[in-house]
């Protein structure tokens, strides 16, 4: 079932769980992705760049793809169609234009002010077609150290009614080089005054106690992109060492399915055993 990400994410905050946003770069993770979500009976966020956009040939290849998908594989559980770090208005308005049921607003490069006036254009767009908005504030860059302001994040999330809220508390995308250190007790805050569900980003190679210490202080999403490249990338490179004569493109690239869905069972278990 396609949905937006108001319900799953209003029950995982209320249960103490999280929900994973894994991003998709071509059918085959896509129909892994779901597979395995469905079979662990986890909701799942397929996050999708733009820049994944175009790789996979636009916004209605991809919301297609995800809608026949889900039928043809009987999937059970909700699926959000979910654009990830929208940069513009614009990107935003195809998203939603072409059928996907949640977008991220990342306009945290701009100031304060700009970043909830374009925020909330986003947001009175995407309310027509009951679309789901999450935006960010601060900066969840490549190491960067810029923590969300709490004083700003209630102002952010009071003006623009964003649905849910990514703050920059010291994750960052891609390969930690260090140990993370997160800033929870901001995070806690943030959940508390904001009151709306909390995203993190950065979410790969984060340690199973962090990740639930996270979700403790207020995380509801949790996005999971490198892990799952590093996963598939290793067994298909161990693949085709082993296998030099193959060149069947399906036995290739299915060759990190087992790999990818470890990956994606581990981390629904630490996201949902509430223990
Ligand atoms: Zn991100």
């Amino acid at each position: 079932m396609i949905v937006n990400s108001t319900e799953i994410l209003k029950k995982a905050r209320k249960k103490g769980i999280a929900i994973p946003q894994f991003n998709i770069n071509n059918l085959e993770w896509t129909k892994y992705i779901l597979e395995e979500c469905n079979k662990n009976n986890s909701p799942v966020i397929l996050g999708i760049t733009e820049k994944t956009v175009n790789y996979m040939g636009g916004y209605k290849v991809v919301s297609n793809l995800i809608k026949d998908l889900d039928s043809s594989l009987s999937i059970k559980i909700p699926i959000v169609i979910h654009l990830d770090h929208g940069s513009s208005f614009e990107a935003c308005k195809e998203a939603i234009d072409n059928g996907f049921t949640s977008v991220m607003i990342d306009a945290s490069r701009l100031s304060l002010e700009e970043n909830i006036k374009l925020t909330k254009k986003v947001v009175e767009y995407a309310e027509k077609y009951t679309v789901t908005v999450e935006a960010e504030l601060g900066s969840i860059g490549n190491n960067t150290k810029l923590y969300t302001n709490l004083e700003e994040a209630i102002e952010f999330t009071k003006k623009t009614k964003i649905d849910s809220l990514a703050p920059a508390i010291g994750t960052v995308h891609g390969i930690y080089q260090e140990q993370a250190k997160l800033d929870l007790n901001l995070c806690d805050q943030i959940s508390k005054f904001t009151n709306i569900p909390l995203v993190l980003h950065g979410g790969s190679g984060l340690d199973e106690i962090i990740i639930k210490q996270a979700i403790k202080a207020g995380i509801t999403k949790i996005n999971i992109n490198t892990e799952l490249q590093i996963a598939w990338s290793n067994a298909l490179k161990k693949y085709l060492i082993e296998n030099g004569r193959i060149y069947d493109p399906r036995k290739i690239i299915s060759s990190g399915e087992k790999e990818i869905k470890r990956v994606i069972r581990e981390k629904i278990d630490i996201m949902q055993s509430n223990k």
